[in-house]
């Protein structure tokens, strides 16, 4: 990924790395994918300084930006080896797209909020990732044009499985979505197995809410 020279930034964000690393990440593509992507051009310009706390920052519209080690975690859990698509439900500040992105063969991301989208997309285009194709759309609905997907990562809490997404997911294929309440959730992971999904808690969690047919309402 060609991006700006900064090294001030490069030396934060190895640190970060090795912090996740500590942390108990193990997954050495989910590191290398961290230690390429310039999370601080992800993040509004007041909050570059912290752009590599381990912590979630605002990126507008109400929006955060998730914790690294959270988007570590969910990125181990895909067990991505860069041949599969990806659907992911919510770009927000394109950051954990971008990481999708060096880690699977192609990314389709849909949003509802129209201005994060407008920035995401010239800002990848600017870092020269090419395998992402956007939406802007209920991504409570999926994607239906290229479904299936080996991968499905949900970033805003749901009240349950949108049916939309179990039916585009592969068999064997994950799913990850945050479950719960508008407060509260738990990190899932479901797995198609033939008709059925398998569910396994992971970690609790507080994503922004789904808004959406399948999802919460506005
Ligand atoms: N992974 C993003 C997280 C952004 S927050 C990041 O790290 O920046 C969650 C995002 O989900 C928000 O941008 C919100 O607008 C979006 N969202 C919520 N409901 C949605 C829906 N039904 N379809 C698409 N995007 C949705």
């Amino acid at each position: 990924m060609a991006h700006p020279v900064e090294p001030e930034f490069r030396g934060a964000r190895r640190r970060l790395v090795e912090q996740l690393q500590d942390g108990g990440v193990r997954d050495l593509s989910v590191l290398r994918a961290i230690d390429q992507v310039p999370r601080h051009l992800f993040v509004p310009p007041a909050m570059r300084h912290r752009a590599y706390e381990d912590s979630s920052l605002p990126i507008g519209g109400g929006q955060t930006i998730s914790q690294p080690s959270v988007h570590a975690r969910a990125l181990e859990l895909l067990q991505l080896t860069g041949r599969e698509r990806v659907l992911e439900i919510g770009t927000g500040s394109a950051y954990q797209t971008a990481l999708l992105a060096a880690l699977a063969a192609q990314v389709f991301t849909v949003e509802r909020n129209r201005d994060l989208l407008d920035r995401a997309r010239p800002l990848l285009q600017q870092l020269d990732v090419r395998n992402v194709s956007f939406s802007f759309a209920d991504g409570t609905l999926g994607w239906r044009e290229y479904a299936p997907y080996d991968g499905i990562v949900v970033s805003a809490g749901a009240p349950h499985v949108p049916p939309s997404l179990a039916d585009q997911l592969a068999e064997g294929g994950r799913l990850l979505i945050p479950l719960g309440t508008r407060e509260e959730q738990m990190l899932t992971v479901c797995t198609r197995r033939g008709t059925q999904l398998d569910f396994r808690d992971i970690v609790p969690v507080r994503f922004v809410p789904l808004i959406g047919a399948g999802g919460w309402p506005s």
